[in-house]
């Protein structure tokens, strides 16, 4: 399959509607990565997803919408979940409700589960794509299954070219992590995956403590896809270094730890939000830079656990936790 990069313009997001209307596979930008877009009511089209991506299929997919009133006719929406659409969509959040007895979503997009994940993303090129195709798309992270997410149009070919239809290049992603998701299906939220919008945030807006799902759980598929290995570059990964040695590779948080000849810098003035940005470049960069000039591991200074800095920590436990 020859692999077509549409531009950002309206030819390019008419041929990307179109491919995905025929039941082929987009990948295109959102404001936290890069997505590997299908009809979600389509199960072929669901299905060549997970093929392309190595996916376990226990493993469901969000659903995208141009609107909350769209996904709300999908799913059961409680008062909170309007609530909270109307605070953070579009944007970064992405809530998991009872499917609703009038949902098309495949039931292998939402891997058999009664419940489905819906979201309504930010920027204007994945708006004008979903309007112009006016069904749900469901869109995981455009890259083989747990490897880094890519965070620009290049990540996207160095892991999927010849495997999807088509790349709508729509520049770099501004959040850099994904969506935080919020199970709303149980008599408390709680949250599923740390992500673009923070936890603080969410409990502001909910005006109660919310509870993190504690650990992962890999055999079961109502844990989100938190499969614990994922995000996993070539070399491995070390944590919380306080030290840097001569073959190691740096993933500096603040002022840099001596000693590494090869440094990727999230953030040098230590802003958690530009941090979250350049985490997947930063990573792919030190593991293809490492590689090649061969370093035997990341060392990943501390980043602190509030703010994004929680999504940005839970990726790099994954991104360091053994391979399975
Ligand atoms: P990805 O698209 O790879 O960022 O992953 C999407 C995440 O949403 C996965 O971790 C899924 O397991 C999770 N997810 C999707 N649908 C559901 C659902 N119905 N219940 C719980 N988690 C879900
Ligand atoms: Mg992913």
């Amino acid at each position: 399959m020859n692999t077509q990069l549409l531009h950002d313009d309206p030819q390019g997001i008419e041929t990307a509607a179109a491919i995905l209307r025929a039941g082929g596979l987009v990948a295109f930008g959102t404001e936290t990565v890069y997505g590997l877009g299908a009809d979600a009511g389509n199960d072929r089209a669901v299905s060549a997803i997970y093929t392309a991506k190595g996916r376990p299929g226990i493993n469901p997919l969000i659903s995208h919408f141009a609107s909350a009133d769209a996904a709300f006719t999908q799913v059961v929406a409680t008062p909170l979940a309007h609530a909270l659409a109307e605070r953070f969509w579009p944007g970064p959040l992405t809530l998991v409700l009872p499917r609703a007895p009038a949902c098309t979503i495949s039931p292998i997009a939402t891997a058999g589960l009664a419940t489905a994940a819906v979201r309504v993303p930010a920027g204007r090129t994945i708006h004008a794509l979903l309007a112009a195709c006016g069904f749900p798309v469901v869109a995981p992270s455009a890259n083989p299954s747990g490897g880094v997410s890519p965070s620009d149009a290049g990540h996207v070919l160095a892991g999927l070219d010849g495997r999807i239809d088509a790349v709508l290049d729509c520049g770099p992603c501004t959040v850099g992590v994904e969506s935080t998701i919020l199970d709303l299906g149980g008599a408390r939220p709680v949250l599923l995956r740390p992500g673009g919008i923070t936890l603080e945030m969410l409990e502001d807006a909910c005006g109660m403590p919310i509870t993190a799902m504690a650990g992962s759980d890999d055999a079961r598929p109502s844990a989100p896809g938190q499969l614990s290995s994922h995000y996993a570059p070539g070399l491995p990964v070390r944590l919380d270094a306080q030290t840097v040695a001569a073959d190691e590779a740096l993933l500096a948080f603040g002022p840099e730890l001596a000693g590494s000849g090869l440094v990727w810098n999230l953030s040098p003035r230590g802003d958690l939000h530009e941090a979250a940005a350049r985490l997947f470049a930063g990573l792919r960069f030190l593991d293809m830079e490492g590689h090649r000039r061969g370093l035997v591991r990341i060392a990943v200074q501390h980043v602190p656990g509030h703010g994004l800095g929680r999504a940005i920590r839970d990726r790099l436990i994954r991104a360091a936790s053994p391979r399975s």
